[in-house]
């Protein structure tokens, strides 16, 4: 009976930190940028370096330091997406910016 017991609180525990993590993961793509579906429209390109310059890691909200940069395109619409890594603790992810209005 005691074992059933430990079971259950293993599984318990195990799907717990599962949706905890699954939770963490799809707030972090919801974040404006996160995704190239989500990128953040800009109609100059120095504004992508005032939106960088404003960017705080969503992991421990320090300041961000861009590694690297490049383009995309989709049809007729066009990507810029920065590399940066947080001053903090070190994560590293992508910031995407439509700049399809930038081109016209
Ligand atoms: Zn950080």
């Amino acid at each position: 009976m005691l074992s059933i017991l430990f079971t259950v609180a293993i599984v318990v525990a195990v799907v717990a930190m599962a949706a905890r993590r699954w939770q963490a993961r799809h707030h972090g793509r919801q974040r404006l940028g996160a995704t190239i579906e989500r990128a953040v429209v800009v109609g100059r390109f120095d504004e992508i370096d005032a939106t960088l310059d404003r960017y705080r890691c969503p992991r421990c909200g320090e300041a961000v330091q861009r590694t690297g940069e490049f383009s995309r395109s989709i049809g007729t619409r066009r990507f810029r997406v920065a590399r940066v890594l947080c001053r903090g603790c070190g994560h590293e992810e992508r910031v995407h910016f439509d700049v399809t209005a930038a081109f016209h």
